[in-house]
């Protein structure tokens, strides 16, 4: 049997510990500003001051052309700065999505006016992106989904309805997968349109999570008119285009940091206080190993994506265990103190973990949920 898995072993250079410690003291000081978003929610979390300040310091859109308002700086850069931005829950939400997967779509498969269009303001967290995939009876079986682009003159119309849109509310641009041709079969006949989220026929409700916040959304297509130089890339290809992002957005930090400054709160109280047991060193000791290997594996893949590979297994098992190990986390501060602890870090960790508690059902729902990765995985391995 071939193994599906091709994990080798990463460092980041040591050279880059400069710009660590750059992004470390940016992130520290402008902390007192972020008022309004909380803690533990990072990529949802909404904040355009910020993101323009993180653009102005070049963080955003790293590895793309400097034509483009890019820096063309090596992707374990880009890696370090996503580390500190995770490791504080700091509010990344409106430029993740286009920095993450957005912007290099349009790099790959984006017209040039498209590209000069749109990417400079991205550079800047101007520019925020929401994704259109899933639909009401379309998640996990994404490719049954039923939204439709209708051909008129110059352009396209779009009706239909998404949902889970996160921060669509807050965005300027979607790029959502739609049913160009309805006579394909159902891999086929899907195309990706970038809609500006202000076209007349457009309607954003939200959608309130446990925590009581609506990061997100159903958004409703009622011939919503989308000029002909919006398609992206090829008519009726949207299914591999949407596809191949998924590498990309299943195996970066995000997809095992969402509980990081939990965990640091979790050691400093750990530490500070009397319950520093064994049992408690050993759950602490167990946890941060998962964090290490967890880390090398994001790494590893993040090394063979930066060599113009696609390590789509590896990603599926990092998000499956990335979001096993998150999940864990308020049930490890559950277990290891079972008194609501007063002791004031950066953040409280009795609100921390109240919060994660609420929403890390999410992780493994997002992005793919855990049984179709786990089906991916059996594939790979021959098993199904
Ligand atoms: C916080 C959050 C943010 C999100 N943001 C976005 C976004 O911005 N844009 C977007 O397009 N989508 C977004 N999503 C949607 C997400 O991609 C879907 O929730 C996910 O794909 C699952 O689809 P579903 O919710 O329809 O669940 P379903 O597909 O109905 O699945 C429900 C359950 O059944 C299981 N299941 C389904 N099919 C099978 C099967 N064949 N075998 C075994 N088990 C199965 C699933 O694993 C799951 O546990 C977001 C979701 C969350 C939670």
């Amino acid at each position: 049997m071939s193994f599906p898995f091709d994990f080798r072993p990463f460092e980041i250079p040591a050279e880059f510990d400069a710009l660590r410690q750059e992004v470390r003291a940016f992130l520290r000081d402008a902390s007192s500003e972020w008022t309004g978003w909380k803690i533990g929610q990072s990529w949802t979390g909404f904040n355009r001051e910020f993101s323009k300040e993180v653009g102005r310091r070049g963080w955003i859109g790293m590895t793309w052309p400097k034509q483009y308002g890019g820096h063309e700086r090596s992707q374990m850069e880009r890696y370090v700065v996503l580390e500190e931005m995770l490791a504080v829950g700091a509010p990344v939400g409106a430029h993740w999505i286009a920095d993450r997967q957005s912007g290099p779509l349009l790099l790959r498969l984006g017209t040039q006016a498209q590209r000069e269009r749109f990417l400079p303001g991205c550079t800047r967290g101007e520019l925020a992106f929401c994704i259109g995939l899933s639909e009401p009876d379309a998640g996990s079986d994404l490719a049954s989904l039923r939204s439709r682009a209708s051909r008129v003159e110059h352009g396209w119309r779009l009706n239909g309805r998404k949902i889970w849109t996160t921060n669509a509310q807050d965005c300027d641009l979607m790029i959502g997968l739609f049913r160009s041709d309805s006579s394909a079969q159902k891999h086929g006949g899907l195309s990706q349109f970038l809609i500006d989220m202000r076209s007349s026929g457009i309607d954003v409700r939200p959608i309130r999570d446990l925590t009581s916040e609506a990061h997100f959304n159903e958004v409703t297509f009622d011939d919503v008119f989308v000029p002909d130089d919006m398609l992206v890339g090829i008519e009726g290809d949207g299914w591999s285009q949407a596809t191949a992002e998924l590498t990309f957005e299943r195996s970066q930090p995000d997809r095992y940091m969402s509980a990081f400054p939990l965990f640091c709160t979790l050691v400093g109280t750990v530490r500070d206080s009397a319950v520093a047991d064994r049992l408690a060193c050993r759950r602490i000791g167990e946890t941060y190993a998962e964090l290490v290997l967890l880390r090398q594996m994001s790494l590893s893949i993040a090394g063979r994506l930066a060599a113009g590979q696609s390590p789509a297994h590896e990603a599926v098992l990092l998000k499956d265990l990335g979001n096993t190990h998150e999940q864990g986390m308020p049930g490890l501060v559950r277990e290891l103190l079972d008194v609501p602890a007063t002791i004031d870090r950066p953040y409280k960790l009795s609100e921390l973990q109240a919060i994660l508690t609420e929403i890390s059902p999410m992780f493994s729902l997002r992005g793919g949920s855990r049984e179709i990765l786990r089906g991916i995985t059996a594939k790979g391995l021959g098993l199904r």
